[in-house]
Parts: structure tokens; C-alpha cells; sequence
């Protein structure tokens, strides 16, 4: 058991599994497909999706403690390529929920979240994106509706809860 309260290994791997996205881990057969349409590990071999599955399958938790995960975009090129259709981008997102759990709060998560509350989105939308959105034929994407969104997400209690974790952990230290 963790300072927090969360069991490790095995209690890890069983709590992936109750979830409906996790259950597909079972059918990862480790080929390695989806490391090798993943548009980061393109550019940083120390991102490996295959890897990532390995250790969940092997119950080690420290996955969920590991910053790299938090850089994965959800484009799920994985999973479009996976043979067996694992979710693998949910299965990320486990992982960081249990490390978010557990008090591993990167600096980027927190400026995320706060971006979405202030912003209405986690990028600021550059000119040259809208001058390549619109040349590709796309519909402009407009200001985000923000005092909506901020209504809704203070509904949630979204708001306090990104209060309470930047009040208790104020974002991990090198992110
Ligand atoms: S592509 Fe699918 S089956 Fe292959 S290693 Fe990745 S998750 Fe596992
Ligand atoms: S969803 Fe994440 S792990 Fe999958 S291909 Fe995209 S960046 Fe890589």
C-alpha cells in the first residue's frame, strides 16, 4: 500500500482490468504494431507504447508514476493499427488517472486543465493552423464557448477539483 492509500502490482492490474477499456489489454499479444505507428515514438524511442502494455501485463504500477505517459496526443494510430483492437489510448489514460490517484501530477496536466477552464481548449489555435485548416477545406473553428463551458465544468465540480490538486500537489517539478 502506497502514502496514498493504493495498493500496488497485482491490486494495479486488477483495477485495469474491472475497466471496460482495460479489459482489452488481455488480447495484447506484445507484436509491437502499435509502437511502430505511434507518432511519438518516432521521435523519442524512450516512448513505447508495446513497453507501456508489457508492464501493465506484468503488473508493475510504476507506469502510472512515469511522466512519459502524460505526452501521448490520444491520435490512436495505435489502435488503428493494433491487430487485437486493444485500447490503447484509454488505457494511457488509466494509467494516468491512477497516477493522478496517487499524487503524480505533472506541471502540464495542471496547465491543461487550466487552459480548458480559461481558454475552452489545451492549444491556442496559431493563425498559420486556421490558414491550414481553411486551405484543406475545413470549417473554421470560431471562439470556443467558453463561459458555457466554464458554467458546465463548475457543474462538474471540475473546477474545485483542479483547486484541490493544485492546492495539494501545485504540479509535479520538471514538466
Ligand atoms: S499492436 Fe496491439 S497486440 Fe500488438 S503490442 Fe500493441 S497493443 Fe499489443
Ligand atoms: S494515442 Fe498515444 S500511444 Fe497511441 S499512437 Fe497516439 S501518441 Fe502514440
Amino acid at each position: 500500500m502506497t502514502d496514498h492509500g493504493i495498493s500496488s502490482d497485482l491490486e494495479f492490474r486488477k483495477w485495469i482490468l474491472l475497466q471496460p477499456e482495460g479489459k482489452t489489454l488481455l488480447r495484447c499479444y506484445q507484436c509491437g504494431r502499435c509502437t511502430a505507428a505511434c507518432p511519438i515514438a518516432m521521435i523519442d524511442e524512450s516512448f513505447n507504447p508495446r513497453l507501456f502494455l508489457e508492464k501493465l501485463i506484468l503488473a508493475d504500477e510504476s507506469l502510472a508514476q512515469e511522466r512519459l505517459i502524460w505526452t501521448c496526443l490520444t491520435c490512436e494510430q495505435c489502435e488503428v493499427r493494433c491487430p487485437e483492437h486493444v485500447k490503447i489510448p484509454e488505457i494511457l489514460v488509466l494509467a494516468k488517472v491512477r497516477g493522478l490517484l496517487s499524487g503524480n501530477t505533472p506541471q502540464t496536466a495542471l496547465d491543461r486543465a487550466r487552459a480548458i477552464l480559461s481558454e475552452g481548449r489545451t492549444i491556442l489555435v496559431s493563425e498559420p493552423m486556421h490558414k491550414t485548416r481553411e486551405k484543406m477545406g475545413l470549417p473554421s473553428l470560431g471562439p470556443p464557448p467558453v463561459a458555457q463551458l466554464g458554467k458546465i465544468l463548475k457543474e462538474l465540480g471540475t473546477v474545485e477539483r483542479v483547486e484541490s490538486v493544485e492546492s495539494r500537489y501545485g504540479g509535479a517539478e520538471g514538466e
